[in-house]
């Protein structure tokens, strides 16, 4: 059995691009150091902050704050406050709001549960009905508006999502692919149509090194997957691009530099609407209504 490139004991994960062989502490070290670096080269955490963490109970959410929750001890004053969005989905979410129940419990991290019912009146299984086909874009458009909500009525200075480089690729990918300039060159340049900063620490780690270190740190749990997933492009650019990686490493990171590339070839360029007010809730949006209440307009509400 092959060795861990920095002790005699045994690798149990390897890491490519460059390729690596670890065993569990240093694979350990490994991941969290990448995140450390990711933070602190974006200047993601400052002192003082209170960072709300997006915690879906999923597994890329679940890596984030146990990373978080291990650095924080070498941050100066920052808190952290994980918030779980129950979308109403039947099936599905109950599991993995009892996996961010029980995470933040034994981490004493403070969580609370913020649901689509109350913010929206309904869940989303029912605000869906007839138009499944669209719930992820209802989902994530009615998400963001949630968190964004909790991120202010919990004092949060920053919003730290779980989003991997897998994720941050397909998105890149997914953009071009619908032929949305705009979006991608906003992405591009990190442009903040939040008041509240976004931040991704896990965007350089591919999801399968996540996947590792959970195993390794006694945090994987089998959960059920979303039923809409099924209706979901992402769902196949993941794949595609799983494939791809798999025969050509290296490819997801081509595709984030590409996007960095375009965001610095576009720099100053106008190729989307100055970002304003809504004309209903006075959200920041680039048209005169938001997506939320566009979108509760054509729902009826
Ligand atoms: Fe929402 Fe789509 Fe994700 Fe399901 S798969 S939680 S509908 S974004
Ligand atoms: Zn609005």
């Amino acid at each position: 059995m092959r060795g861990c490139d920095c002790c005699d004991e045994p690798a149990v994960a390897r890491v490519r691009e460059p390729d690596r062989h670890f065993c569990a502490t240093h694979f350990t070290g490994f991941f969290e150091d990448r995140v450390a670096s990711t933070i602190r080269n974006d200047d993601m955490i400052k002192p003082g902050d209170r960072i709300t963490l997006a915690l879906s109970g999923g597994k890329d959410s679940t890596a984030l704050l146990l990373v978080l929750a291990h650095l924080m001890p070498a941050w100066e004053n920052v808190r952290i406050v994980a918030i779980t969005i129950d979308e109403g989905i039947a099936g599905y979410r109950d599991e993995t709001v009892r996996a961010a129940v029980e995470l933040t419990a034994d981490l004493g991290i403070e969580h609370h549960t913020v649901t689509f019912h109350d913010l929206f009146g309904d869940n989303l299984d029912t605000l869906l009905v007839g138009r499944e086909r669209e719930a992820c874009t209802v989902c994530g458009i009615l998400r963001k508006k949630a968190l964004a909500v909790a991120a202010e009525r919990y004092g949060a200075t920053k919003i730290a999502t779980g989003h991997n480089l897998d994720d941050e690729a397909q998105s890149v990918l997914m953009n071009t692919l619908r032929g949305d300039l705009p979006r991608l060159v906003r992405d591009a340049a990190q442009e903040n149509t939040c008041f509240i900063q976004r931040i991704k620490p896990l965007s350089l780690t591919p999801e399968k090194e996540i996947a590792i270190y959970l195993m390794i740190n006694n945090a994987w749990k089998v959960l059920p997957e979303c039923p809409y997933t099924r209706f979901a492009l992402r769902a196949e650019v993941r794949g595609i691009l799983s494939k791809l990686e798999y025969r050509h490493p290296g490819t997801m990171t081509n595709l984030i530099e590409t996007k960095k590339k375009i965001g610095r070839y576009c720099a100053g360029a106008q190729v989307s609407e100055p970002i304003r007010r809504c004309r209903e809730c006075g959200d920041p949006c680039s048209a005169a209504l938001c997506q939320v209440c566009r979108l509760r307009h054509s729902l009826g509400r």
